[in-house]
């Protein structure tokens, strides 16, 4: 498959590769964000998580909490924050679905999650719940 991450995955190009198994692979992200920037991939090809089958879920979020703990002991940061790109719009520019794992400390300026959109819906929280569950 012609894609960057299946194609570190098949180690035909080289990363700082942190851990790996059967299913998944974590190595260092090329243009860190703070130290020991991670990004851990399944290593089937899916370009998202709703393309992930489901036996792959567990696998992958397993050695997000192996990394994570992993980066704990040798950074010990104040937190983590840990997200996905999901798509084009949110700003996904590897079509290979990749969490990304970020040491966090209280006086790094960067902001939590929240700080990446402020788009408040006009529907209420009552009409937007019918949406989702009809
Ligand atoms: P996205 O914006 O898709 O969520 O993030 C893709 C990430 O992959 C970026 O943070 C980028 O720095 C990282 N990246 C892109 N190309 C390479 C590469 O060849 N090797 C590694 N290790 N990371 C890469
Ligand atoms: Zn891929």
């Amino acid at each position: 498959m012609d894609c960057l991450f299946c194609k570190i995955s098949r180690r035909e190009i080289s990363a700082e590769i942190i851990y790996e198994d059967n299913d998944t692979m974590a190595f260092l992200d090329i243009n860190p964000r703070a130290p020991g920037h991670t990004v851990v991939i399944p290593k089937q090809h899916a370009e998202n998580i709703l393309e992930l089958t489901a036996g792959a879920v567990e696998p992958l979020f397993l050695t997000v909490k192996k990394v994570t703990a992993m980066l704990k002991k040798a950074f010990e940061p104040d937190g983590f924050t840990i997200g996905i790109n999901h798509g084009k719009a949110s700003g996904q520019a590897v079509d290979h679905l990749h969490v990304h794992i970020f040491s966090r400390w209280r006086d790094d300026g960067g902001g939590s999650v929240h700080s990446v959109v402020d788009n408040p819906p006009k529907e209420s929280l009552e009409e937007i719940a019918l949406k989702l569950k009809n």
